[in-house]
C-alpha cells in the first residue's frame, strides 16, 4: 500500500480549484490527472521579460514590462483588429493590439485614461511599435515586476498558459516534504537540491541542477525496480537444465551458425544450467536468426527432461514459428504443438493433456499458453519472442505458477542504444547478435519524390509481374489511428483498381481473423501486394516479398523505417526499399532518410537516431504509449543512468529489503514514479 505522505501527490485533479468537465479533457490529454502530474509538469523554457521605464529603453523583439496609458481606440472595419493606441512615461505612443472576437476583452483590460501594467513582446507595426495580445496586463506593478522570469508550459488544445500556471501553483503548495533517498554524497557533489525544493525551482527559472535532480530521481526509481525483479528472481528456484547434445546435435539446420549465434546460445546454456531463473534478452537485428537461438535453447530443456514454451504477439507469428520450428525439429522426434486462442474443443483437449503429461515437449502459441486452464508437467524454459515492451519479467514473473520458475529468454529485433537498454531491461542479462547470417545481399534503398509516383508504381507492376510480392506501407497521417487508415484505405482502393484481387489490406481496426486472413493470403503467395499501416507485423516472414514502399518515408522514426525495411530482403533475391518522400523536408528528415540509404546495421541506426533526437525527447512517450520516463529527456538518460544504475546497485547490495532509512525513502521513490511492483516483490521475496 501507498505510504501516506504520499496521498497528497495523488488526490485527483478535480480536486484543484477550477478543474471541472471543461478542462478535463485538455489536462488528460497532457496526462494531468493527479496533482503530482501537474508538479512535474516541467516547463519548455522561460521567458525572461525586462522591465523598462519607457519605450526607448526598449528594442523590438523584447519581452517587456512597462506601464501605459492607454488614450483611444482604433477599430477597423469587420472583423479587423483592435488596436489600442497607449502612451509611455516619456510620452512615446504604442498600440496594443488584439484580434479577432478579443476586441471586447481588449477594451476592458485597457480602459482610456487609466494606467496599467503590461507584460508582452514588442513587435514593429509599420511605423509603430505594438505588443500583440500582451501575456499579463494589471492595474498595478507588483505582480508583474514579482515575476520577470515566467515558465512556458507544455500545452494542449483548450489550455493556456495562465490557467495552465495557476493549476501548477496551486498543486505546488500541496507538495509534502520527503525524505532524501538519493546518496548524500551524490546529491552534494552534483549539487542537488532536495526533492521538494528542485521541483518547486524547476518551475521558478533556469535551473539545470534541480532539473538533472529529478530526472535522476526517475532513473534512480527504474533501476532500483529493476533491480528488485532481478533480486526477486535470484530468490527463486529454477531448474539446472543440461542437456547431452543428442536431439541438437539431430537439428535439421540448413546452415551454419554464425559467431554470435553460437556466443549467444553459449551464454544461455551456462545461464540454464544454473538453479537461478535465467532473465536474459537476446536483442538481434531482424533477419540475424534469433529462431535458431531459440530452438536450440529450448532442445536443452527437452534434453535435460522438462518442457519449453515459445510466446508469441501474434496468432500469424505463433503459426510461422510452429511452420519452422516443426521443419528443424523433424527428425529430431521432439513433440511439438501450437496452441492459440483460436483452438477449441477436442483439439484443444488433447493439447492440454500433452502439455500436462509431458507428451508434449514444445509449446508454441499466443499468450493463451500461459492461460490458467494450460498445466505444464516440467515448464522449464519460456521464450518470449518480439516481447520489446516494458516490463517483460515482472510480467512473466506476476503469471508464474508452480514451485519452479521457469527460465526466461526474451528476444527482441528493435536495437536499442546500450545506455536504453540498461533502462529498459536493466533486470535483464543481454545477448547480442550483432552479425548478420552469411550471403545477405544489401537492400537497395533509394529515396524518391512523391511527384515520381507514377514511376513508382510503374516499377511496381513490372515488379509484381516478375511473379514477386512486395509492401506498400502507408503514410502516418498523424497520430490519430482513424486518419493512417483512411490513407491507407485510399492507396489500396488506388492500388486494388490497378492490379485487382491481387492486393490485400491490413490495418488496426480490422477484426483479428480478418486481419489474418488478408496476412495468410500474402504469406501463402495468393495476395502479391499488401497494403499496411504500421500496424504490419515485427517478424512477419515472406522471402517473395522483395519490394518495399513507404510512403512519406520523412515522418517515420529511424527506428521504424529500420523495422519495416527488414521486412524484405530475406530471401536470396536482390530486395528494393523505396523511400517516398514529400516536398518539404526537416533537415532532421534528411538525415534519417540519408542514414537509411548508408546503412542496414540496426545498431549504428539505433545510435544514430539516440543522437538525432537530442536531449528534449522523452523516451517511449511516442513508440510504445506508455512512457518510461516522464521527467528524464535522453540526454539525461545517457548521462545520468549509468550512475543511477550504479547507485541503486550499491543500495541494493547494502539493504535489500529496503529496510533501512535510506532504503525507506527509496520505498516513497518507487511509489512516487509508480514503480511499486518493485515494492510489491519484496513483501513476496
Ligand atoms: P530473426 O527472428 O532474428 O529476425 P530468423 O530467425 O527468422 O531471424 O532468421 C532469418 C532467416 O535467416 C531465416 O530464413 C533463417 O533460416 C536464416 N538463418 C538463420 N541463421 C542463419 C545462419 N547462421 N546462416 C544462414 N542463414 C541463417
Ligand atoms: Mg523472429
Amino acid at each position: 500500500m501507498r505510504p501516506d505522505r504520499l496521498n497528497p501527490l495523488f488526490v485527483p485533479a478535480d480536486s484543484l480549484k477550477g478543474v471541472g468537465a471543461t478542462l478535463a479533457r485538455p489536462l488528460e490529454r497532457l496526462g494531468l490527472t493527479r496533482v503530482k502530474d501537474f508538479a512535474y509538469h516541467l516547463p519548455d523554457r522561460f521567458v525572461e521579460r525586462r522591465a523598462v521605464a519607457d519605450l526607448d529603453e526598449a528594442s523590438v523583439g523584447d519581452n517587456i514590462v512597462i506601464a501605459l496609458t492607454p488614450v483611444d481606440y482604433r477599430t477597423s472595419p469587420g472583423r479587423g483588429p483592435l488596436r489600442v493606441l497607449a502612451q509611455d512615461a516619456a510620452g512615446n505612443i504604442c498600440a496594443v493590439t488584439y484580434f479577432g472576437r478579443n476586441s471586447g476583452w481588449g477594451k476592458k483590460q485597457l480602459p482610456l485614461g487609466e494606467q496599467r501594467w503590461v507584460a508582452g513582446r514588442l513587435d514593429q507595426y509599420g511605423q509603430m511599435l505594438q505588443i500583440v495580445h500582451p501575456d499579463h496586463v494589471a492595474p498595478d506593478s507588483a505582480a508583474l515586476l514579482g515575476q520577470l522570469t515566467e515558465p512556458v508550459y507544455p500545452l494542449s488544445e483548450g489550455l493556456t498558459q495562465g490557467r495552465t500556471a495557476a493549476l501548477i501553483s496551486q498543486a505546488l503548495e500541496t507538495v509534502p516534504e520527503l525524505p532524501e533517498w538519493i546518496e548524500p554524497g551524490l546529491a552534494d557533489k552534483m549539487h542537488w537540491p532536495h526533492w521538494r525544493d528542485a521541483l518547486m525551482l524547476s518551475h521558478k527559472g533556469e535551473h539545470p541542477a534541480a532539473r538533472d535532480r529529478l530526472a535522476y530521481d526517475e532513473l534512480l526509481a527504474n533501476s532500483l525496480a529493476l533491480l528488485l525483479v532481478k533480486n526477486a528472481n535470484r530468490a527463486h528456484v529454477g531448474t539446472p537444465l543440461q542437456g547431452d547434445g543428442q536431439l541438437r546435435a539431430k537439428l535439421n539446420l540448413p546452415f551454419a551458425l554464425t559467431g554470435a549465434q553460437i556466443r549467444s546460445i553459449a551464454e544461455i546454456e551456462g545461464d540454464i544450467a544454473q538453479s537461478a531463473p535465467m532473465l536474459r534478452l537476446l536483442q538481434g537485428d531482424v533477419g540475424s536468426g534469433k529462431t535458431a537461438v531459440a530452438v536450440e535453447a529450448m532442445l536443452i530443456a527437452v534434453e535435460a527432461g522438462a518442457q519449453a514454451a515459445l510466446l508469441a504477439p501474434t496468432e500469424i507469428l505463433a503459426r510461422q514459428h510452429y511452420d519452422t520450428i516443426s521443419r528443424m525439429l523433424a527428425p529430431t522426434g521432439v513433440t511439438i504443438a501450437l496452441l492459440t486462442g483460436r483452438d477449441k474443443g477436442r483439439a484443444r483437449e488433447a493439447i492440454l493433456m500433452g502439455l500436462l503429461d509431458g507428451s508434449i515437449q514444445i509449446a508454441i502459441g499466443t499468450h493463451a499458453i500461459f492461460q490458467d486452464a494450460v498445466a505444464y508437467k516440467n515448464l522449464a524454459l519460456v521464450v518470449i519472442d518480439e516481447q520489446h515492451r516494458f516490463g517483460v519479467s515482472q510480467r512473466l514473473m506476476l503469471a508464474q505458477k508452480g514451485k519452479r520458475t521457469p527460465h526466461c529468454l526474451a528476444m527482441t529485433a528493435t536495437p536499442i542504444p546500450r545506455t536504453l537498454t540498461l533502462a529498459q531491461y536493466g533486470e535483464m542479462d543481454v545477448s547480442r547478435i550483432d552479425e548478420m547470417p552469411p550471403g545477405r545481399q544489401p537492400i537497395d534503398t533509394r529515396v524518391v519524390a512523391l511527384e515520381r509516383i507514377g514511376d513508382v508504381i510503374g516499377a511496381l507492376d513490372r515488379h509484381l509481374a516478375s511473379g514477386q510480392q512486395a509492401y506498400w506501407v502507408c503514410p502516418m497521417v498523424r497520430e490519430l489511428e482513424r486518419e493512417d487508415i483512411a490513407a491507407a484505405e485510399a492507396r489500396y482502393a488506388e492500388l486494388k483498381s490497378r492490379f485487382g484481387d491481387t492486393v490485400a489490406l491490413v490495418h488496426g481496426q480490422l477484426r483479428p481473423d480478418a486481419k489474418d486472413a488478408a496476412m495468410e493470403r500474402f504469406v501463402r503467395g495468393e495476395a502479391k501486394l499488401l497494403v499496411a499501416t504500421t500496424v504490419i507485423e515485427v517478424g512477419v516472414d515472406v522471402p517473395a516479398a522483395t519490394l518495399m514502399v513507404i510512403e512519406q518515408a520523412e515522418r517515420f522514426g529511424l527506428a521504424q523505417l529500420h523495422q519495416l525495411r527488414g521486412r524484405v530482403g530475406r530471401g536470396a533475391e536482390q530486395s528494393t526499399c523505396l523511400l517516398l518522400r514529400g516536398s518539404i523536408l526537416s533537415e532532421t528528415a534528411k538525415r534519417r532518410l540519408a542514414l537509411m540509404r548508408e546503412t542496414q546495421d540496426g545498431f549504428r541506426i539505433a545510435e544514430e537516431d539516440l543522437d538525432l533526437r537530442g536531449g528534449g525527447e522523452l523516451l517511449g512517450t511516442r513508440q510504445s504509449g506508455d512512457a518510461a520516463f516522464r521527467v528524464a529527456s535522453l540526454e539525461q538518460i545517457q548521462r545520468l543512468l549509468p550512475i543511477a544504475h550504479d547507485d541503486a546497485r550499491l543500495l541494493i547490495e547494502r539493504d535489500g529489503g529496503l529496510k533501512g532509512e535510506r532504503g525507506e525513502a527509496a520505498r516513497l521513490l518507487l511509489y512516487l514514479f509508480e514503480r511499486d511492483w518493485g515494492v510489491q516483490l519484496l513483501r513476496g521475496g
